[in-house]
């Protein structure tokens, strides 16, 4: 049957699903035409030359036409070739057809007694054998990929793609740019199911099942273009396109539900199945397609949570305080365990583009080797209490590298690390900065440990103890993120600080007027009232740089002198500016390197 449906040109579901995929790895359609263009062009010239007797100048010397003549019909031989291993089957036909013509003006040659084109004739025949062999090679490893790949991607017993070609379909649609939502459906009680009927049986509840929401999406009954996959057992997902607005995809999504409503028939018992459903749409809730099949996943949960027996809902923020940040943090945990902490160090410069010192910004991958945004750990690390291990961990290894650099290279670069409240209000804080500074043999005045205003809110006293102490030692201290939090001058008069950091919100908004260029120009100068140096995060362009020139901000930290960089990089900029080279670094790029 299978065999009649490819002949009769009809496509299985399965195939047109899998052909969804392969389309985006096509040779591009332009390519079939330059390599035909080329070929005439080239075929043009070989008649045209191979009988002529006439030279080509070149460097003064004289080129005969038909020597060229064999380079050029190689080419020509060579796009042949291409076509067929690019374009498959049009490129056969086209190939062979090319070589079948030359054949009659060839044998009339012949005919004539011209044998110079015999060589032609036996090449000819030569390269149609080649063409052959190699379209029937080509087809039948396209075929066993082919096959393998609609196994990897098919769920064996439902015959619906599975998880992997969600990722796949997800990817796709993402790179295309192309708006969708990804909806998860739990089926729910399936286990109580499972041990009434057996397993068997229950296979064939969920074989039942993937058919009718299968037709659903076939049909386009939902009226919007839908991905349905099987992600395991009791779960499914479908991708969902072309929707006019939220309410098209909730109806959508509302009419996978519904069409449990049914009854299934198994061993001539009546079940109906409910599922709870959740779902989140790209772009709105993440740009990342395995990010927003964790988002509809959550949503899942809650659904099942708010109601067991049926439930939709739709993705929003609250709901990954539970599931996500739980994920997260056991990817910290991992991560700790397996001491793959690793840190960036960004470059901060002054005015004159002379090198000041970095700041040390921890780093973390997940199991799949993609990088994690401290933004999302470090909130997470912060609530779960773990957040002091990581600082601690960016804290020996970053003061271990700066140290190594002042014994190499004698730089008077200053090192800046980021500590988190918890971890500041701990006892052992002040203690463990001497001890970095001991083994490290960093100088105390190369060692700035940025805070944020917050400190302030949750224990003043105990701060500001903790901070003198610091002073003390002679380490610097930089308040971060500046105007961002609490924002009360008073406390800046009470403890040491040296070094001011402007959020970078602020830089970003300098641009849409006067007053907020003016609003930076006033933190700066009550910074130098105060005796403070001022640090503008986040410059990206010349222009916020000629208007902090202009304002007197003291020093930049920003994309566009310097991204982080892995601690090889930094090496480099740091032995530049010893070396007296300074003042012009090459922007480095951004490297992640693991330097645990
Ligand atoms: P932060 O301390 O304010 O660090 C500056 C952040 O701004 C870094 O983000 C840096 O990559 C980013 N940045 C710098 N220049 C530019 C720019 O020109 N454009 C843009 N768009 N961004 C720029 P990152 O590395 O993602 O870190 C985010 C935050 O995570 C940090 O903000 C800090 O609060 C926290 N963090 C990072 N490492 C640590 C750590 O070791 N300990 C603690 N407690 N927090 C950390
Ligand atoms: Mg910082
Ligand atoms: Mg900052």
């Amino acid at each position: 049957m299978e065999k009649w449906n490819r002949l009769l040109g009809r496509r299985s579901r399965r195939e047109k699903i899998f052909e969804e995929f392969n389309a985006a790895k096509k040779a591009p359609i332009w390519g079939f035409f330059v390599l035909i263009a080329v070929y005439i062009v080239g075929i043009i010239f070989v008649n045209k030359t191979s009988a002529s007797d006439g030279v080509f100048i070149l460097s003064g010397q004289a080129i005969s036409h038909r020597s060229i003549t064999g380079a050029i019909s190689s080419v020509c031989n060579l796009c042949l070739v291409m076509l067929v291993v690019l374009y498959k089957r049009p490129g056969f036909y086209v190939s062979i057809l090319a070589l079948l013509s030359a054949f009659p003006s060839l044998i009339i040659r012949i005919i004539h007694h011209n044998f110079t084109v015999l060589p032609g004739i036996f090449t000819n025949i030569l390269l149609l054998i080649v063409i052959c062999v190699i379209f029937r090679y080509i087809n039948k490893s396209d075929r066993f990929q082919q096959r393998m790949r609609d196994q990897a991607l098919t769920d064996r017993l439902t015959d619906l793609p599975n998880r992997f070609a969600v990722s796949e379909m997800t990817e796709g649609l993402v790179q295309k740019k192309e708006p969708f939502a990804i909806a998860v459906m739990n089926l729910n009680y399936f286990k109580n199911i499972n041990s009434a009927i057996g397993q068997q049986s229950g296979d064939e509840a969920l074989i039942q099942l993937a058919n009718r929401w299968q037709k659903l999406a076939d049909e386009g009954a939902t009226g919007t273009n839908d991905f349905l996959a099987t992600l395991n057992g009791n779960e499914f997902s479908v991708i969902i396109r072309d929707y006019a607005s939220e309410e098209q995809l909730r109806k959508s999504v509302e009419s996978y539900a519904d069409a449990l409503k049914e009854k299934i028939v198994i061993d001539n018992c009546d079940f109906v199945l409910s599922a709870s459903i959740g779902y989140a749409t790209f772009p709105e809730d993440s740009k990342d397609g395995e990010t927003l099949f964790d988002y509809a996943y959550s949503a899942m949960i809650q659904a099942k949570k708010t109601d067991h027996s049926g439930c939709i809902c739709r993705f929003d923020e609250s709901m990954l305080d539970d599931s996500h940040a739980m994920e997260v943090e056991s990817k910290i945990r991992r991560t700790l365990e397996e001491d793959r902490f690793f840190f960036n160090l960004q470059p901060q410069f002054d005015m004159n583009h002379k090198l000041r010192g970095f700041e040390a910004l921890a780093r973390m991958k997940d199991e799949n080797g993609k990088l994690v945004s401290p933004g999302e750990f470090i909130p997470v690390a912060e609530k779960a209490g773990l957040v002091d291990q990581i600082d601690h961990k960016v804290l020996i290894s970053a003061t271990a590298f700066i140290g190594e650099m002042v014994q190499k290279y004698h730089t008077d670069a200053v090192l800046s690390v980021n500590a988190s409240v918890r971890h500041l209000l701990q006892t052992g804080f002040v203690d463990e900065i001497r001890d970095a500074l001991y083994s490290s043999g960093l100088p105390a005045e190369q060692l700035e440990i940025e805070i944020t205003e917050s400190v302030m809110i949750d224990s003043v006293e105990k701060a500001i103890d903790c901070i003198h102490q610091l002073a003390e030692l002679g380490v610097r201290i930089a308040i971060d993120d500046f105007g961002t939090g609490y924002s009360s001058l008073s406390y800046l008069t009470s403890f040491p600080v040296d070094v001011l950091k402007v959020d970078q919100s602020f830089i970003l908004k300098m641009h849409s007027g006067e007053a907020s260029k003016q609003y930076v120009a006033a933190i700066i100068a009550i910074g130098h009232v105060m005796n403070f140096r001022v640090v503008a995060e986040g410059v990206e362009e010349t222009d916020q740089l000629d208007d902090l020139r202009e304002i007197g901000c003291d020093y930049i930290q920003g994309f566009l002198w310097g991204k982080p960089m892995s601690p090889e990089d930094a090496a480099k900029l740091i032995e530049q500016e010893t070396s007296g080279s300074g003042g012009n670094n090459p922007q480095p790029e951004q490297q992640i390197v693991n330097h645990s």
